[in-house]
Parts: C-alpha cells; sequence; structure tokens
C-alpha cells in the first residue's frame, strides 16, 4: 500500500508557553488516515490535514461501540534528536485489541513506518521543555452504517497527535486512591485486557464517586470476589510488599501494559524478585500499619510512575509511609524517565530514534 501525503492548507502553529499545554487538549496539523472494506482489505493510507470526520449518524462505532486505541510518546531529547518508547510494542497490542474486539488487523510494518512518517513531518510539534512530549493516539473504529450487532464490513484507522505538559509540574506528587468496593472494571472472560473505549465508559460512573470524596483515582478489584487488586484507572498497579514487587497477574482483566512491563524488566535488575499474584486489599490495608507495604505506584505512558499517597477503602482511609513517593518509585521514575530522555544509555533496545 502506498502512503499518500496531503498539503496542509492552514498550518496553526504550535503553542509557545509550554507552561499551558495540558495533556490531550491540542492537536497538530496533520493525521494519519487509512480506510477498510472487507473483501478489499486496508486502503487509501493518507497523510491529510487535521480535522473532522464526516461519519453516517448508523455508523456502528457509535452504536455498539467497536473501537479500539492506543498510547505512546515522543520526547524531544536536548541533542534535537526524537525518540520513541518501544512503539512496535504498541502497534502489537493495537493488533490483539483489534482481534478482541473483531476488528481487522493492521500491517504491522506500514502501520509503525507511517506513523513515523507522520511524526517527522510535525517534528515541530514535539515540544521541548522537561517532561513534555508528544502523544501519539492511534484508534480503529467501525464505520459501516448499519443497525444490527456483528462485526462491521467497513473501519477506519487514524493517528492523531497531541503536544503534552510535564505530568508533575510542581514535582511528581502521590496520589490518593479509592478502592470500590462495588463497581467494577472487568470480568474474567470480559474486555479487560483489550484497549477499547467500552471499558473506560464503565469506568466513569465509580471515577466521579471517588472524585465527588475528593480522590484522585478508582482501584479496581476483581469482579467475582471483589478483594484482590486489578488495576488503577489507565495504569497498572504494583506494590512493594515484604521487600518483593508484586503485580495482578495478566489473566484477561488487567491491560498488558507496556510501562508495567518495562519497570517488571529494571526491577528484576535490581535484584527484586516479582511476584505476580493479585495483592489482596485486606493485605494493603493491613499492610500500611504493619509496615509490610512499603511503597504503591501506579505505571502508564502517560504519567510514567504515579506515587500512591493513600488508600480509602468503605469507611476506612489509611496512608502509606509518610504519604511521600517512596524510595524505589522514584528511583523507577528517574531511571525510566532517563531512559526516554537519553539521559541514561538504552540498555534494552526500548527506543526508535526518529
Ligand atoms: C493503557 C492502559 C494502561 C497502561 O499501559 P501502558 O502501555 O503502560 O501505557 C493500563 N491500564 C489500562 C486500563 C490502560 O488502558
Amino acid at each position: 500500500m502506498d502512503l499518500q501525503i496531503l498539503p496542509v492548507t492552514a498550518p496553526k502553529t504550535p503553542i509557545k508557553d509550554e507552561n499551558e499545554l495540558a495533556f490531550g487538549k491540542h492537536f497538530s496539523d496533520r493525521m494519519l488516515v487509512m480506510e477498510y472494506d472487507s473483501g478489499k482489505g486496508w486502503h487509501s493510507a493518507r497523510i491529510q490535514p487535521y480535522g473532522p470526520l464526516t461519519l453516517d449518524p448508523a455508523a456502528m462505532v457509535l452504536h455498539y461501540s467497536q473501537e479500539i486505541f492506543e498510547g505512546l510518546k515522543v520526547f524531544r531529547r536536548p541533542d534535537g534528536k526524537l525518540a520513541m518508547f518501544r512503539p512496535a510494542d504498541n502497534v502489537t497490542r493495537f493488533n490483539r485489541s483489534a482481534e478482541r474486539m473483531c476488528m481487522p488487523e493492521v500491517d504491522e510494518k506500514f502501520f509503525l513506518d507511517a506513523m513515523i512518517e507522520l511524526i517527522k513531518l510535525e517534528a515541530d510539534w514535539v515540544p521541548h521543555s522537561e517532561g513534555t512530549s508528544l502523544y501519539v493516539r492511534p484508534t480503529m473504529i467501525a464505520t459501516e452504517p448499519m443497525l444490527g450487532v456483528r462485526p462491521a464490513d467497513q473501519y477506519l484507522c487514524y493517528v492523531i497527535l497531541s503536544p503534552v505538559g510535564a505530568y508533575y509540574k510542581g514535582g511528581i506528587a502521590p496520589v490518593k486512591i479509592w478502592i470500590s468496593d462495588f463497581y467494577v472494571r472487568a470480568t474474567e472472560g470480559g474486555t479487560g485486557e483489550a484497549k477499547t473505549g467500552g471499558n473506560y465508559a464503565a469506568s466513569l460512573f465509580a471515577a466521579q464517586e471517588a472524585a465527588e470524596n475528593g480522590y484522585d483515582q478508582v482501584l479496581w478489584l476483581d469482579a467475582k470476589e471483589k478483594r484482590f487488586v486489578e488495576e488503577v484507572g489507565s495504569m497498572n498497579m504494583l506494590f512493594l510488599y515484604d521487600g518483593k514487587i508484586v503485580t495482578s497477574p495478566l489473566k484477561g482483566t488487567v491491560l498488558d501494559g507496556i510501562t508495567r512491563r518495562s519497570v517488571l524488566t529494571l526491577v528484576k535488575e535490581m535484584g527484586y524478585e516479582i511476584e505476580e499474584r493479585a495483592l489482596s486489599v485486606d493485605e494493603i490495608m493491613a499492610g500500611t500499619s504493619n509496615g509490610r507495604l512499603q511503597e504503591a505506584f501506579g505505571t502508564g505512558t502517560a504519567v510514567v510512575i504515579s506515587p500512591v499517597g493513600s488508600f480509602c477503602y468503605k469507611d476506612e482511609c489509611v496512608q502509606l509511609g509518610d504519604g511521600q513517593p517512596g524510595e524505589l518509585t522514584m528511583k523507577l521514575y528517574n531511571k525510566l524517565t532517563a531512559i526516554q530522555y537519553g539521559r541514561e544509555t538504552d540498555n534494552h533496545n526500548w527506543v526508535t530514534l526518529l
């Protein structure tokens, strides 16, 4: 398939004051688009001006949520080079989500190369300040106009780019976690391991409840017993418990995070033992007072690492340690960001330089 490049007629100026960058609010001038028709496959790949899509009101995505997405970042290094973090892993996961949602897979090499072409054309949109990046959002939607529940025959796949500010402006801040004892995010056999919009739509109500109570994020427990930790919002959860790293296993209800994967590699190299098992809510609540729970943090592309300062479950709220980010948490945050921005050697082949 060829990649057509269409001219931008009315270019915008990237935001000058990078302190004003929020997350996912500003978008660059161009987007990558390709279309799929069953029997024909993917076609009409092009880089075109960023702008609204034309969709039939009956487009199946709008009714039955056949949709998947991804999220990855491009970093501008002090020497001016642009770096992507494990982009091929995102493309592979995009295809895994596609399979789960009965959507067509993309050609991984073509898609990644086209994405890189788009980023190169939009290089001016990668912000310069410490902690900023260009967030890349691949998306696929079912566009066939049809009211009926079955996999669609037509799809649109696109990639948009959003310059994002430093997540932690006033230093890395611990979050307050609300443990939901009623609502659940994913069940065994459900779609928890796919990066699909429906999982997020289903999570909004509990997140709203947490926000009303002054909490930043919802920690989801398993759907069967409502006892075991699964994940948090758009992050995987890792704990330093009894000196070991504990994190939920990937058994279909938890998203296979690329940051999680990277952190597990780093802690193993630091000599930590890893237990892929679900920590129970009792271990969390008791662990903060008996000292067995030493640190807790979330991992995800947007935040990299997010330390947890306190947990609230039913009517009990507990602070973890002194409420400040743990030592290992900070070490991992610094190490991962150093690899991304090129301050530390990339010994794992995680970085793709453009
Ligand atoms: C994207 C996502 C994550 C984090 O994955 P990364 O690859 O590390 O960005 C974790 N949980 C959910 C539910 C997600 O959608």
